[in-house]
């Protein structure tokens, strides 16, 4: 017999440790993980999930198609829309894990099928919901609600309407003065790698490796970012390497030169990068 608890508690764990290594997670990733031998699913394809293992939900997923994808995190909270009425039950158990106080995962879709990727926060937490406007409020800064909140039963709220910003300036405001959140930060990670990688064609400007899951978005300036492969990301973070104005590598490197060095470093040295 399995423990909810622990199985609740080992999903977050494990959707934590696959955000270490991605900035932003490839639904491949996300199938399923095993707790004590036992395969137990994370995700459904949107909405509210439960795997057959726990009685309350374990997971929300919002996808890029959402009505309001794009505006529906203001600071760190997101406002999340009720199931339809044809799936109350669902409701009624995001409404449990409120009243329970239950960590759970949200999932955010970043990048469009057939390769989806998600953002990923957890351990999240239902504040509460609006009956009226049919909308959850979730929390994600990953923090327990503190203790002095409004006790179980008495979660209904009055959520405001979504703000539908009127112009790009408008979007670009809001978003610049919600920059100091770590979930404002997170999303903006994961937003510019996917601008970065796509302006380069998901190819490391040194060596032009093309494969997305080992490729990174570095930041030239406030503005502009380079896409690099794992190691000359970290080659360009330890200084090793460097891009001038003009697009040229620079290699440095002190001691003794390799093979190896000569291939993957020195070889680049006075270059220029691919597509610069
Ligand atoms: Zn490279």
């Amino acid at each position: 017999m399995l423990d909810e608890t622990h199985i609740r508690l080992e999903a977050i764990h494990y959707v934590r440790q696959l955000r270490e290594r991605w900035v932003a997670v490839p639904a491949s990733e996300l199938r399923h993980f095993t707790a004590a031998g036992h395969r137990v699913h994370l995700k459904g394809q949107q909405g509210i999930f439960k795997p057959a293992e726990l009685s309350d939900p374990l997971s929300v997923t919002s996808t890029i198609d959402s009505p309001y994808h794009g505006d529906p995190i203001e600071g760190s909270s997101v406002l999340y829309d009720f199931l339809p009425p044809s799936r109350e039950f669902e409701n009624e158990g995001l409404k449990r894990c409120a009243e329970l106080a239950l960590p759970l995962i949200y999932f955010l879709q970043v990048r469009r099928r057939p390769n989806p990727e998600y953002a990923i926060f957890a351990p999240v937490y239902v504040v509460g919901w609006d009956d009226a406007a049919r909308r959850f409020l979730i929390d994600l800064s990953e923090q327990r609600p503190a203790e002095t909140r409004a006790p179980a039963l008495t979660r209904q709220l009055t959520l405001p309407a979504i703000r539908t910003p009127g112009s790009p300036q408008e979007i670009r405001d809001m978003t610049r003065s919600f920059v100091d959140t770590t979930v404002q930060r997170r999303l903006e990670q994961v937003r510019f790698r996917n601008a970065v990688l796509k302006e380069w064609h998901e190819r490391c400007a040194v060596c032009g490796l093309s494969v997305r899951a080992l490729l990174d978005a570095a930041r030239l300036d406030d503005e502009s970012g380079i896409a690099l492969c794992a190691m000359h990301r970290r080659a360009f973070d330890a200084k090793i390497l460097r891009i001038d104005a003009q697009g040229i590598i620079h290699i440095h490197l002190e001691g003794h030169v390799g093979e190896a060095e000569r291939a993957m470093l020195v070889a680049f040295d006075g270059k220029k990068g691919s597509g610069l």
